[in-house]
């Protein structure tokens, strides 16, 4: 079910959970503000989740909670997670799903990497 509105955070959910050890992951990249692993239910033949480690629902949340070097330190590591995964040259997307409409399961802010080919429309059709 997708995760409503703001609300308060969740210390139950699975990526908090990951952040605490208590689930594994297949870790890419980690570092003191961001964690990347792959997602369990790849949507493309690359398809890594790129989270923040501190706790937040969204990226409203994100940026108007975060300190200026979470924020920083969070966008520094999408980057350099495509970098690392050889994606930068054909390219690859980043998507971050937000709320009921974007149909966020997981009330951890998150930014899905998308790559691997080409990766067709940017939307689904309605
Ligand atoms: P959302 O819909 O919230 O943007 O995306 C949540 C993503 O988390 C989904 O793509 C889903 O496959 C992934 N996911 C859910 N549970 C787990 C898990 O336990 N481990 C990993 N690696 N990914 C998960």
């Amino acid at each position: 079910m997708p995760v409503k509105g703001l609300g308060t955070y969740d210390d139950t959910n699975i990526f908090a959970r990951i952040l605490r050890g208590e689930i594994p992951c297949k870790k890419v990249y980690e570092d003191d503000h961001a964690l990347a692993f792959h997602d369990i239910n790849p949507q493309a033949a690359t398809h890594v989740l790129v989270i923040p480690k501190g706790r937040y629902i969204s990226v409203a949340d994100f940026s108007t909670k975060a300190s200026n070097a979470e924020i920083a330190g969070f966008i520094r590591a999408v980057g350099k997670v495509a970098t690392a995964l050889g994606l930068d040259d054909p390219g690859y997307r980043i998507l971050a799903n937000m709320g009921e409409h974007g149909g966020q399961e997981v009330p951890h802010f998150h930014v899905h990497l998308f790559g691997g080919h080409a990766l067709g429309p940017m939307l689904a059709r309605r």
